[in-house]
Formats: structure tokens, C-alpha cells, sequence
């Protein structure tokens, strides 16, 4: 491509795609991080309706380009807006389904083109019509299927030998695409295109079926990866630079991802892929559901003087916290207590909540400052000189049944090690389990104390009681 303009856009909008990506690891900067990386692609995205020209013609069809982009920018904006914190793994899952499909469109498109045009086909290009394709139909009916089992729609569905027909099915298609590709100049039959589309779909759906509810994340973080290297497909074929990087950047960051979710649960992805973990009925009782004997309750007084005489108090936010959408007041009561020079900050557990970074988000949300939150190693540095832990709708990510007990399903996960402080309040509603459906001995431990009740209710009660004091 000569230097012109457009390449210019592109270098501006892959050049901001990387800046915003790594802006986008640290909360403190995540924010300006995605709006770069959106006015870049804008850039982009301008550049190449006003400037692109293919055989010295300019895109003419601007009535489907602007209807699809207002309907779009419209219904995205709106869903955005609309989402709760605690559903957006739902709506990251929809519309990386939508970047799927469109990968997908791009080959049907382009195959017909090279089949209505045999003089310009060659095996290359036909390979990389079905990894698009391919990859991104996978992409598409995988995270329809995540969608729906995430709000509830679909439910589990296994049946016996599933993997070995999901393996026949990708064998199919592997050979069937293999097949048309090295016969290319003969063989550009739709019906091969077509049959091979529907296969992949299926196989989409049969591979994330079975996968349970609290693996979800790390599956629709899979299709993320996989919805990039099915746009990267479409950067090859269009010899689109900005689309090229751009899906080579989500599907590198999306495996990275998936890595480092597989890693904080302490599982392999194959486990999470064929294991049922968080599938619904996983429910198993921790240290295999012996009488743990009996937890003890602390009063909203008692635990208000404790946290006020403290001198140091670390708060465990966790998915209960994003449920009571607790983070406002919860950033009052730590306001309130450095204001009678307690220190306070927060531990936050790479998996807590049901998305990754959902503690992060939730807090900035609340303007808690960046320099409070504290990782899990850190975090579990600094508990032996803590006073006094509140946990706040955490289960999981404090079980110490993930370190003791290797029948329980979380065996090996780290865990925020609580216990080494002086004095554990954990605030929930009911004794009832945490997503992995297991009991916490945690609760039954002679340094913990139970304050139940709805966490927003609790923390307002708490920071009135402070007031008083
Ligand atoms: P858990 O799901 O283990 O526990 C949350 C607790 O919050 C529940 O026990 C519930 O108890 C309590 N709760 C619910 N609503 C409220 C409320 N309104 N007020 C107070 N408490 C409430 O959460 P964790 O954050 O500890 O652990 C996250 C789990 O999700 C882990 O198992 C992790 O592996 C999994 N996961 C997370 C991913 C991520 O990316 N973050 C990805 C994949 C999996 P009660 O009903 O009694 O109130």
C-alpha cells in the first residue's frame, strides 16, 4: 500500500489500539485507555468510508453504511447504559457473538466473490475465507449459547460421548475446508460453504453447552480470542492493516486472559473446557459436608467499635457486594474510619466477583482511590498486621477449604488467607454457599464473627453507628 492519508488513519488507529491496550492494565488509566483506542478506531473506521478507493472507485453505498452504524451506535450505546455491573459478562459474551458473525459474514461475502471471479482465486486467500469463517461462526453460536446460560435462558446440557462428537464434528470441518482449499480452482461450490457454516455453528453450540455457570467467563474470554483471530482473517483478506492488528491484539489479549483466569483458579483450560465446575447440580459440601459445629454473630455495635479502634481494617469485596451494589457506602464507611485514622484498604482476589477486574471496576465506580486496593499477594503480606478483616459478600476467594481440602472443587485455587489477621466479620445474608456451591469453614473459625444481612443495609447501618460513636 503507498503512503497516503488512509495508511495514515490505520498507523493512528493501530498505533492507539495498542497504547489503549496497555492503558487498559491499570485502572488508574483504564478509562482514558478505551476512549483512545475508540477514537482511534473512529479514525479508522472514517478513514476508510471517505478515503478507501478500489479500482480508482470511492464506497458509494453510505445508505447501509450510516443505517448500520446509527442502529448499531444506538443499540449498543443504550445496552451499555442499561447494564447492571453484575450482567455485564452477559453483554461482553452478545457482543463478541456480533464481532463473531460479522468475521463470518466477511468470508460468505468474499467466497462468492472469488467463486462469481475464478480468475483471481488462490489457495491462500480460500484458506483464510474458512479460518474466518470457521472461527468466527464458532465464535458467534458459542457465545449466543454463553449468553443464554449466563441470564438464565439455557441451561446445562451434556450428553454421554459429547467430546468425542464435538471432535467428529471439528474433524469434519477441518477436512471439508482442507478439502475445498487444496482443490480451489474446481471446487468453489456453495453448498461446501454452507454445509461447512452449519457444522461450525453446531460444533459453537456443542462446545460451550455443557461448560458450567461459573466457568462461563473464562470460556466467553476464549471466544473473545477466538472472535479476534476471526477479524484478524478479515485484516488478510481486505489487506486491511488497522483489522489485522486490531484482531491480532484480541485474540492475543484474549488468550492471555484466558490464561491468567485458568491460572487464578488454579485449573488447565482443558479441565475447564471438560470439567463441570460451576455446572449447576456441582454443588458439594466442603470438607465433605462433616458438622462444622456452630459460627458466631457479632452485632452491628460491636462490629462499628472494633473497626473504629482498630488500626488497620482491610475490606474483602465480593460478588455480594456488587449484588447489594454496596460500593458507595462502602467507600463512605472507609472514608469515615481514616477520618479517625484507621488505615484502611481493600483486598481484592483475581476472581472475585463474576468477571475479571470486577472489583477493580466496581470500586472505581465508587472513586475508591487505586492506591487502596491491594492484590492477593500483597494483601496476604499485609493480613498478619491487620486488626480486623470485613468481608464483604465474599465466599470462594476466602474458603480455606481451596488450600486444606483436596475432595473440594476449588483445591489449589489461592486464596485471600484472612485468617491471619486478628479478627474476620463476614457480612452475607444467609450461610448459604458461594458459586461453587460449597460450604466455607471460614464462617465456623473461632476468629470469625457473622454479620448478616443484606450488604448495602449493613453498611449504611454500620456507618451510622460509626457516626454516633
Ligand atoms: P461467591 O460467589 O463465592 O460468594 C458471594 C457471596 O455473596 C454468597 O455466598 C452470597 O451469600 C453473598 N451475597 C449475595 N448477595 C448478597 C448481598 N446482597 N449482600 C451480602 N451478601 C450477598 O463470590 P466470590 O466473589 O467470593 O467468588 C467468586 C466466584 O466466582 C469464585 O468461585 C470464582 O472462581 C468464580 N468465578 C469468577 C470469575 C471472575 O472472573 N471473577 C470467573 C469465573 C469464575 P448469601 O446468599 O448468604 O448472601
Amino acid at each position: 500500500m503507498e503512503f497516503s492519508i488512509l495508511t495514515l488513519c490505520y498507523l493512528v488507529g493501530s498505533v492507539t489500539f495498542i497504547i489503549g491496550l496497555k492503558m487498559l492494565s491499570d485502572p488508574a488509566n483504564a478509562r482514558k485507555g478505551n476512549l483512545i483506542a475508540a477514537a482511534g478506531m473512529t479514525i479508522a473506521i472514517a478513514g476508510t468510508i471517505f478515503l478507501y478507493e478500489s479500482d480508482g472507485e470511492k464506497l458509494h453505498n453510505y445508505g447501509w453504511i450510516f443505517g448500520g452504524l446509527i442502529i448499531g451506535g444506538i443499540i449498543g450505546t443504550l445496552a451499555a447504559k442499561k447494564v447492571q455491573m453484575t450482567a455485564m459478562p452477559e453483554m461482553v459474551s452478545l457482543f463478541n457473538g456480533m464481532g463473531g458473525a460479522c468475521a463470518a459474514l466477511i468470508s460468505i461475502i468474499e467466497f462468492d466473490h472469488i467463486a462469481n471471479n475464478p480468475v483471481v482465486v488462490n489457495p491462500g486467500h480460500v484458506l483464510i475465507i474458512f479460518a474466518g469463517l470457521v472461527i468466527g461462526s464458532v465464535s458467534f453460536a458459542g457465545s449466543i449459547v454463553a449468553w443464554g446460560k449466563l441470564n438464565g435462558k439455557f441451561g446445562d446440557f451434556a450428553f454421554s460421548g459429547q467430546h468425542i462428537v464435538n471432535i467428529i464434528i471439528l474433524l469434519v470441518v477441518v477436512a471439508s475446508s482442507a478439502y475445498v482449499v487444496y482443490n480451489s480452482d474446481v471446487e468453489l461450490n456453495e453448498s461446501f460453504l454452507y454445509g461447512i457454516l452449519a457444522l461450525s455453528l453446531l460444533y459453537g453450540v456443542f462446545f460451550v453447552l455443557p461448560i458450567g455457570g461459573a466457568d462461563m467467563p473464562v470460556v466467553i474470554s476464549l471466544l473473545n480470542s477466538f472472535t479476534g483471530v476471526a477479524a484478524a482473517c478479515g485484516g488478510f483478506l481486505y489487506e486491511n492493516k488497522v483489522m489485522l492488528t486490531g484482531g491480532i491484539l484480541v485474540g492475543a489479549a484474549g488468550t492471555l486472559l484466558t490464561i491468567l483466569m485458568c491460572r487464578a483458579m488454579n485449573r488447565s483450560l482443558k479441565n475447564v473446557l471438560i470439567g463441570s465446575f460451576g455446572a449447576s447440580g456441582s454443588s458439594k459440601g466442603a470438607a465433605g459436608g462433616k458438622d462444622q459445629g456452630q459460627y458466631k454473630e457479632v452485632s452491628l455495635s460491636d462490629a462499628a467499635v472494633v473497626m473504629s479502634y482498630a488500626s488497620k481494617v482491610m475490606i474483602v469485596p465480593g460478588y455480594g457486594l456488587a449484588v447489594a451494589q454496596a460500593q458507595h457506602v462502602c467507600h463512605e464507611l472507609e472514608k469515615m474510619l481514616a477520618e479517625k485514622g484507621v488505615d484502611v484498604k481493600y483486598a481484592i482476589h483475581p476472581v472475585a466477583g463474576r468477571m475479571p477486574g470486577h472489583m477493580n471496576v466496581l470500586l472505581a465506580e465508587a472513586d475508591v482511590s487505586y492506591d487502596k486496593l491491594l492484590e492477593m499477594e500483597q494483601a496476604n503480606d499485609e493480613f498478619p498486621s491487620t486488626d480486623v478483616v470485613l468481608v464483604l459478600g465474599a465466599n470462594d476467594v476466602v474458603n480455606p477449604a481451596a488450600k486444606t481440602d483436596t475432595s473440594s472443587p476449588i483445591y489449589g485455587m489461592p486464596i485471600l488467607d484472612v485468617e491471619l489477621a486478628k479478627m474476620v466479620i463476614v457480612n452475607k445474608r444467609s450461610m448459604k454457599p458461594g458459586y461453587a456451591g460449597i460450604e466455607n469453614e471460614l464462617f465456623f473459625r473461632p476468629k470469625t464473627s457473622m454479620l448478616f444481612g443484606d450488604a448495602k443495609k449493613v453498611l449504611q447501618d454500620l456507618v451510622a453507628e460509626i457516626k454516633n460513636l
